[in-house]
């Protein structure tokens, strides 16, 4: 790893190796399919894996995958990194490989993920099973029934739950099964589960990482040896990621440290504000003390993140109106951009689940989630303190 011992900041920026004949100061795209061999003795080494070099873009052989690869690592602090075309890809390959004794997916995931595991790769024999934040106690016995990879969010979408990254790491490893976080909502500047004991990191680079909402991508980090038999997943799939994204989000990754940390800035700021609003009657956001998982999310994080889930003293209609009447945060299902976006769960990531379902995982139509961006957060808070004058009390 380059720069190992520099700080992130410098890691995002000087984390892969460029060597441009013409001083570019970061690596150029190489927008081509293919590359071309001096002999067919230079072509086998790079096939057959000898030498390290360009060989063919969709099997991620490519100098401008390789140096975002190269930086991501860098700021996880880990061996390897293999970039995907989204992060439902990079998901798709890590439980292709590692879900085959069966899942544990932990907690509330993204909609998209329950979907792949509970539907799709279940027909293909890929079994999951789904616990509740708060039925861990049954972790033990599903790995005792052999179940050996143990997948979780945290913080989880949208309401926030926190879990330990530790504890779940050393029961699932005394019976022997691996531990995968996507660390999406957290990014690498605000918590790094390979360094509290998680195997396999994941991300939907579409969010943080990418950062402005204009490119789709995702990763897999870990140890070169749990990294590396994903990548022939990813080559028969087909899902690296094209050379223009790779270059876009390498160029993304050199502002990820100081986004990161305006987006907690302005989440905690919003947070507080709602907080003191009487027509909120709850906010879930873990930089603040009231929140439940406050304690264990200031030990494993850095920074809280930029997500604040808010509840309304309203009903459902009421909370429609709110979300409707916002001007700042636009009304979109995605986060992590530089721009604010808002949506009810209940109309977007947890429109398919049933009531029950809903009421068991804690989402109500009350429910509003904010994804604070990088404008000033006194115009945030004035835009919903505004919006939220249909509330009645
Ligand atoms: N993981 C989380 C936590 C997400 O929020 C999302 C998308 O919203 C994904 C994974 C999937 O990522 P992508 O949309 O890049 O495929």
């Amino acid at each position: 790893m380059k720069h190992a011992s520099a700080g992130r900041s410098t890691r995002a920026i000087h984390g892969a190796n460029v060597t441009d004949a013409h001083g570019a100061p970061h690596l150029p795209i190489y927008n081509t399919t293919t590359f071309a061999f001096e002999n067919t003795e230079a072509l086998l080494d790079v096939a057959d894996g000898r030498v390290q070099g360009p060989l063919y873009t969709r099997y991620g052989l490519n100098p401008t995958i390789f140096a975002l690869e190269e930086t991501t690592a860098s700021i996880e602090g880990t061996e390897s990194a293999l970039a995907f075309c989204s992060g439902m890809a990079a998901e798709t390959a890590l439980f292709a490989h590692y879900g085959r004794d069966g899942i544990v997916c932990v907690g509330d995931a993204y909609g998209g993920t329950m979907e792949l595991l509970g539907n799709q790769l279940a027909r293909l024999g890929i079994s999951t099973t789904f616990l509740l934040g708060g039925e861990l106690d049954r972790l033990e016995d599903l790995l005792g029934a052999g179940a050996k990879l143990v997948f979780f969010e945290t913080p989880t979408n949208p309401t926030l739950g926190i879990h330990d990254i530790t504890a779940i790491s050393e029961l699932a490893h005394r019976h022997d099964a691996k531990v995968a976080v996507d660390n999406t909502f957290a990014s690498p500047i605000n918590q790094r589960p390979l360094e509290l004991g998680a195997d396999l990191v994941s991300y939907s680079a579409t969010k943080y990482l990418g950062g402005h909402s204009d490119l789709t991508a995702g990763f897999v980090l870990g140890a070169t040896a749990l990294v590396e038999p994903l990548k022939g997943w990813r080559k028969s799939f087909g899902s690296t990621i094209a050379p223009e994204t790779a270059a876009m989000l390498s160029r993304s990754l050199r502002t990820l440290v100081v986004r990161v940390r305006q987006h907690n800035a302005n989440a905690q700021a919003v947070a507080e504000a709602m907080e003191a609003d009487p027509r909120v009657s709850r906010v879930l956001y873990p930089g603040l003390p009231s929140f439940p998982g406050h304690a264990l999310a200031a030990k494993q994080m850095s920074g809280f993140g930029g997500v604040v889930t808010i509840e309304l003293a309203a009903d459902a209609a009421t909370t429609v109106k709110v979300v409707d009447r916002l001007e700042l945060f636009a009304l979109a299902p995605s986060l992590g951009g530089v721009e604010s976006l808002v949506t009810q769960p209940v109309t977007t990531t947890h429109y398919d689940l049933s009531p029950e379902e809903r009421a068991r995982r804690g989402i109500t139509g009350s429910m509003i989630r904010l994804s604070i961006g990088l404008e000033d957060a006194d115009d945030l808070i004035a835009d919903l303190t505004r919006a939220l004058d249909v509330v009645e009390l």
